[in-house]
């Protein structure tokens, strides 16, 4: 059988622990031998960020603007515990913040639903993608502790130097301060991307925020939304069958429970944090869950949700026996395959990323899982497979 043929390079973020392994092995048996593949290497992997001083990874989110499409491995984001492991120059930052940082955009995050492993929301029967916005808010927050009485204020300084002030509390015993931020393009990004994915993916669109008590912060991106709504989707919507719907977020948050999923919930960037990860463990696991940062300019980047599974590397490195699931990792792949062969009109390549998918769920729904799925799957006595057992099984399946 030929090979199948890439024209395009896709940006290969390669990173650390078992992921790193998993890594490889997906590689080795799912890719290499069906695919000429095309990757521009970029070592994620935290030696080599330090080596770098994390030039890497300004070097790797540079590239994915010139190609369009990268794939990552979860990375390490360094603490103080990894400064000593690795005796590292410095606490580099999260390798995603810092690509984030230069690409802009929206990450969604879907889960990937197979027959067996049922959401524990009874009533949900499609994914809930969860639109996380990426920029500022509490991310990028400037914080104080008050140790006394005194007076807290905002103060915007204009460039002619004339200043606004809002009185935030008058102190009269310690305390705690926070001031956040958001940009207005930014915000219209965040909405562009959220309409266009809707658009791709066929899906309804709903976004919530807390804008009754918030009047100038949020109420600012539920009006932003509804502009661009109007003015350049609206029609387009229509066309599609799908429709946009924006409500509070504690009506949003009853009515997700209640409903048949199968939409895409755009989130500020706070409440995707916590909602990807309990829309995620709802559905079953973290290991189940595919993420895609979306930039304004149509750059994507496929990863996991999941971290680098630091326990079953320790395990790995022992010389014990891991089950790790790696559907995510090969989600990951099969992303950026797909898309690849979407930008190059190369159908035989996004073909190919199908059937990988398709192969991948069949496994699991014939029985064959890692222990993590077997652990709560309704599918009886299934096959309790090791990391590399379960990615050649469902290379036997390819
Ligand atoms: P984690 O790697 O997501 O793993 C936490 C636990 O979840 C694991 O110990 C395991 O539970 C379970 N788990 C997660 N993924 C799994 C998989 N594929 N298969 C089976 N079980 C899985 O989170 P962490 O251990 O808190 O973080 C480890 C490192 O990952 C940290 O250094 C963190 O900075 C990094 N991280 C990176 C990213 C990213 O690059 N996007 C995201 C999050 C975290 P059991 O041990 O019970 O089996
Ligand atoms: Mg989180």
């Amino acid at each position: 059988m030929d090979k199948i043929k890439m024209t395009t390079p896709i940006v290969e973020m390669d990173g650390d622990e078992m992921t790193r392994i998993l890594w490889q092995m997906i590689k080795d048996n799912l890719l290499l031998p069906f695919i000429d593949l095309k990757t521009e290497y970029y070592d994620l992997g935290l030696e080599h960020r330090d080596e770098t001083n994390d030039q890497v990874t300004i070097d790797s989110a540079n590239a994915t603007k010139k190609y369009k499409v990268a794939v990552k491995c979860a990375t390490i984001t360094p603490n103080a515990a990894r400064m000593d492991e690795y005796h590292l120059k410095e606490m580099w930052k999260s390798p995603n913040a810092t690509i984030r940082a230069i690409l802009d955009g929206t990450v969604f995050r879907a889960p990937i639903v197979v027959k067996g492993i049922e959401p524990c929301v009874k009533n949900w029967k499609k994914p809930i993608t969860i639109a996380r916005h990426a920029y500022g808010d509490v991310y990028k927050a400037a914080e104080m502790k008050i140790p006394g009485p005194g007076k807290a204020e905002l103060v915007y300084t204009a460039q002619d130097g004339s200043e606004t002030r809002e009185l935030v509390h008058q102190f009269t015993c310690p305390g705690i301060l926070q001031g956040m931020h958001n940009i207005t393009p930014s915000i219209e990004s965040f909405a562009r991307s959220c309409f266009n994915y809707a658009l791709d993916t066929k899906q309804d669109l709903w976004f919530a925020t807390k804008d009754t008590i918030s009047k100038k912060y949020d109420h600012t991106f539920k009006d932003v939304f509804q502009e661009i709504f109007d003015r350049e989707y609206a029609d387009k919507f229509k066309e599609a069958g799908i429709t946009y719907f924006y409500t509070l977020i504690d009506d949003a948050v009853a009515r997700v429970m209640k409903s048949e999923g199968g939409y895409i919930w755009a989130c500020k960037n706070y409440d995707g944090d916590v909602m990807s990860d309990m829309i995620s463990s709802a559905f079953g696991s973290l290991a189940m869950m595919t993420s895609v940062l979306v930039s304004p300019d149509g750059n994507f980047e496929y990863e996991a949700a999941h971290g680098t599974v630091q326990r079953h590397y320790y395990k790995h490195l022992k010389g014990e026996e891991t089950s790790t699931n790696s559907v995510a990792t090969i989600f990951a792949w099969t992303g950026a395959l797909r898309k690849r062969g979407e930008l190059d009109g190369n159908a035989e390549l996004s073909a190919f990323a199908d059937r990988l998918e398709k192969a991948t769920i069949d496994t699991i729904e014939s029985g064959e899982m890692t222990k993590d799925l077997a652990l709560i799957t309704t599918i009886e006595n299934p096959t309790v497979l090791n990391s590399e057992d379960f990615i050649k099984a469902v290379a036997k399946r390819l």
